[in-house]
């Protein structure tokens, strides 16, 4: 067996601890005599992994007493129509775009209520956080939302937006639990686990109790109704069981590396080395301002699209994967999630070493 250093961008790189502890359960979760993939999800012991799971999420991020923790279907895309149809009371939302995902949860709230777009970095192809100090925050907003990394384009907000009081509402599907974060800042903080927490088929919604209604839009179904999931605590019909389970393993390594001040030290220094690097090549060039870099998606160009496919070729003959960029922007991308060992983000560095050695 030989692992690669995996740096897509999701689904992506999971702990190998991780791994190989589901591989030992794969056939007898625990003396069950069966796969977790098997059990019923009202049964004692996969009551018992959900449970551990949201308290070792609510530990780590310190959620308060009055937010829901919900374990959802549907992916990061579906929570675009599902926050307008749960939070749009007054039918006006403001969003500020900085980059596809935000975008496209704007485009899908229009359905539903008027969106804003109070602020974008569209002019320089999203490669920057706009300021968000003293933004036209519509008066009757239900709410403010930003996609707070930018998976994509390699942008993270490093301060929140100053919304006047509104609620936040957050994507945080390619930042979640890769540093400490005060979840009372926000209304509602979701992503997809694809990215930094589990597999594919998993959302985690964070949202304040108060935000919680029958209330919705007029025609919400059930199933995308907030108050169905928390009601039955994610258990009104067949959660997404197994991708749960992983998660819930996930938070335990979290936990053991130290908690999320911990997995921040890591992604700064993991980061560090990469960055630094670009700035000093003479190939490769970052394609983020500097302040408003991701610690998680670092997007980078030679300015030769031949030499990028070169790169990007060589690179997986030598066990370093999916380097390409985001089909919409090109050049390179890595991602550098919680579960990349620093170990890898040095052998790509390396790399870039000689690659700029022979091709310059
Ligand atoms: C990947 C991604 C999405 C889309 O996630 P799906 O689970 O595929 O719907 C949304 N937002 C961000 C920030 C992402 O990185």
């Amino acid at each position: 067996m030989s692992r690669v250093y995996n740096f897509s961008a999701g689904p992506a790189v999971l702990p190998e601890e991780v791994l190989k502890e589901a591989a030992e359960e794969m056939l007898d979760y625990r003396g069950t005599g069966m796969s977790v993939m098997e059990m019923s999800h009202r049964s004692k012991a996969f009551e018992e992994i959900i449970t551990t799971a949201e308290q070792d999420l609510r530990d780590l991020m310190g959620i308060p007493d009055n937010y829901k923790v919900l374990f959802l279907q549907g992916g990061a895309s579906q929570q675009f129509a599902m926050i307008p149809m749960n939070l749009m009371k007054n039918r006006v939302a403001d969003y500020i775009i900085t980059g596809q995902w935000a975008k496209k949860a704007a485009k899908e709230a229009e359905k539903y209520g008027k969106v804003n777009r109070i602020a974008s970095s569209e002019d320089k192809t999203f490669s920057y956080i706009p300021d968000c100090s003293d933004l036209p925050v519509s008066e009757d907003a239900d709410y403010v939302y930003i996609c707070e990394n930018n998976t994509i384009y390699g942008t993270k907000f490093k301060e929140l937006p100053n919304t006047k009081g509104k609620t936040l509402v957050a994507d945080v599907s390619s930042c979640f639990l890769s540093e400490p974060v005060d979840v009372t800042k926000y209304g509602v903080i979701y992503g997809g686990v694809q990215k930094n927490i589990g597999p594919a088929g998993v959302v985690i919604v964070i949202i304040r109790e108060d935000l919680i209604t029958e209330d919705v839009l007029p025609g919400t179904p059930t199933m995308l109704t907030y108050k169905t999931h928390a009601d039955a605590r994610s258990l009104y019909n067949t959660p997404p069981a197994y991708g749960i389970y992983i998660c819930g393993k996930v938070f335990k390594w979290i936990k053991a590396q130290g908690g999320l001040a911990a997995m921040k030290e890591r992604n700064e220094k993991k980061a560090k080395v990469l960055y630094d690097f670009l700035d000093q090549s003479k190939l490769f060039k970052g394609t983020v301002v500097p302040k408003d870099r991701s610690l998680m998606n670092v997007p980078f160009v030679t300015g030769n699209a031949d030499l990028d496919a070169k790169f990007v070729k060589e690179a997986k003959e030598a066990g370093l994967e999916n380097l390409k960029g985001h089909r919409t922007v090109g050049g390179m991308r890595a991602s550098i999630y919680n579960a990349m060992p620093y170990e890898g983000v040095v052998a790509l560095v390396d790399f870039m070493k000689k690659f700029e050695e022979e091709n310059l």
